[in-house]
Formats: structure tokens, C-alpha cells, sequence
């Protein structure tokens, strides 16, 4: 008898939140001041966690982070935070981490490090980082290294798309065109675009993915009743969707309350299941 996978959501946000600048700590905050301090607290405490994600019928997690000290004040040190929180339990916790093309040199280095750390995914925030997913078209070298190194690594790549409310934030980056620039450079790499360019880029993503069978869509970030509208034609590429909510960032306040939407939209069953449970396990099975 083969058992059903569990949900796994490939995108929420447990990150060092004390490192955030105090402009970026201020968005961060506003709609969630009467929970601040409890989602403080479980930025330090896995259990709490752990917790939620029983309540929520959820069995793993990918926990976004990447350094961006200049834009969201997060260090390299979010790397080491990642893994240290996932070692409450490995198999359910699935940290991510990053390296800065702007700023770190010996990349390849930089990405062993991160593999030696049991980082899963590799996170580029082109807004937040402030170059576009292709910049290595333009001569940003380190880029290119980056996603190299994860190709030959077997590391998956996600990277941002859409818009960031964030202070800072450039959203001129956040155009998912980019991202066929890198499935063509990089046709190995396991690539995963966030959010599908919501709320603005939706066709150029959908032709992304339909063009390129190594980009897959996390439809965190996307309010999933709104999901159909977006892509209307998400059957089409239904192997290669993937679970995430983008928990607790701006306007996503429950873990369950997304996944219950989503399960309640008229979509076939087989779909539903592929993308919450047999998807994930497949881009990211248990080590
Ligand atoms: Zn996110």
C-alpha cells in the first residue's frame, strides 16, 4: 500500500525577523499588531511551529530566506538561522537560504556551503535584491555562477516575481520574462517562480512555464480564490504547480485558511492533490 504524501507548502517566511530595518519591520508589522509579539516568538521557537502546522493539516514546510542586508537588513547569518531552526525536526522543517551576487565573491563556495548547511532551495529576490533574474545577461558574472553551481549541485532556484510592498523594493525586477533567460542558460536547473508575477505579469509567466518544463509555479502570494482567474489554464501545466502561501507576509494571515480556499475552488481533485502533496515530494523529496 503506497500512502498518500502529506501537504507540504513550499513558501512561508520564518526568518530572523530582529535583523529587518526598522522601515521594513514597520510594513512588516502593520495588519498584524494584535499577533506581533506571538509571531516574534516563533520566528526563535520551531515548536510553535510545529505546532500551527499540525493544527493546519500541513506536514512540511519550505522556509524562504535569502540575504538581502542593504534592502530588508537580512545577513548571510539567515543561512545558519535557517538551518538551526529546521534541526527541530528535519524531515518537516525544510530550510532555504541565499547567496548575494552583488556582494559575495567565491560563489561556488558560498553554494557548497549552503548544501552543507541541509539548505534545500536556493532563493533569489531579484527586487529585494536589486538586479533582474537575468542579470548576468548584463555582466553580473556572480549570477550566473550562482546558477550554475545549483545546476550542477542539483540545488533548486526560486525566484521572486511580482510585486514587493516592501520599502525599497524595486518592482521593475519582478517581471517573470526574465526567467526564460535563465530555463534557456540553465535547462538542468530546477527553477520555481514565485508567485506567478501576481498581481501584474500573469500572461508572461503562464508563457514561461508552458515554454519551459524545468520552471516550476509556486502560487504563494496569490489569494487562492483568485487563482482561477489568474491562470485560467493552470491544468495545463497542473505537473509542474506547487503548494505555498507566502505565510505571514502581508495580507496572508493563516496557513489553513488559504489551503481550505483552495481545496474549495472547481478544480479536479487529481489537480488539488498533485499540487499540495505529490508535486512538492517530487521537487523536493525526503532526504
Ligand atoms: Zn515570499
Amino acid at each position: 500500500m503506497t500512502a498518500i504524501p502529506g501537504i507540504t507548502d513550499v513558501h512561508i517566511h520564518i526568518q530572523p525577523w530582529k535583523q529587518m530595518k526598522p522601515a521594513v519591520m514597520d510594513a512588516m508589522r502593520k495588519g498584524k499588531e494584535d499577533h506581533w509579539d506571538f509571531l516574534i516568538a516563533l520566528m526563535e521557537t520551531p515548536r510553535m511551529l510545529l505546532d500551527i502546522m499540525d493544527k493546519s493539516g500541513i506536514w512540511r514546510v519550505g522556509m524562504v530566506n535569502y540575504p538581502s542586508p542593504d534592502l530588508m537588513g537580512f545577513t548571510l547569518d539567515t543561512n545558519t538561522f535557517a538551518a538551526r531552526y529546521a534541526e527541530a525536526d528535519p524531515v518537516r522543517l525544510m530550510p532555504y537560504g541565499g547567496v548575494h551576487p552583488r556582494f559575495q565573491g567565491d560563489i561556488y563556495g558560498h553554494v557548497d556551503e549552503l548544501l552543507e548547511l541541509g539548505i534545500r532551495c536556493l532563493k533569489i529576490h531579484p527586487s529585494h535584491m536589486l538586479f533582474p533574474a537575468n542579470a548576468y545577461t548584463q555582466g553580473l558574472e556572480t549570477l550566473a555562477a550562482v546558477y550554475r553551481r545549483c545546476e550542477e549541485r542539483g540545488l533548486p532556484v526560486m525566484i521572486h516575481t511580482g510585486t514587493s510592498i516592501f520599502p525599497g523594493a524595486r518592482n521593475k525586477y519582478g517581471n517573470p520574462m526574465e526567467l526564460d533567460d535563465v530555463a534557456i542558460d540553465f535547462p538542468k536547473l530546477t527553477i520555481i517562480m514565485s508567485h506567478g508575477g501576481r498581481p501584474l505579469w500573469m500572461d508572461e509567466a503562464f508563457f514561461v512555464l508552458r515554454r519551459h518544463q524545468n520552471v516550476h509555479l509556486d502560487v504563494s502570494g496569490i489569494p487562492p480564490l483568485k487563482l482561477p482567474e489568474y491562470f485560467p489554464r493552470l491544468e495545463e501545466i497542473g505537473d509542474r504547480v506547487l503548494w505555498g502561501t507566502d505565510w505571514p507576509s502581508p495580507g496572508v494571515r493563516d496557513l489553513k485558511v488559504n489551503l481550505d480556499q483552495f481545496n474549495s475552488l472547481s478544480l479536479p481533485d487529481t489537480l488539488k492533490q498533485a499540487v499540495t502533496r505529490t508535486n512538492p515530494l517530487r521537487v523536493f523529496p525526503v532526504s
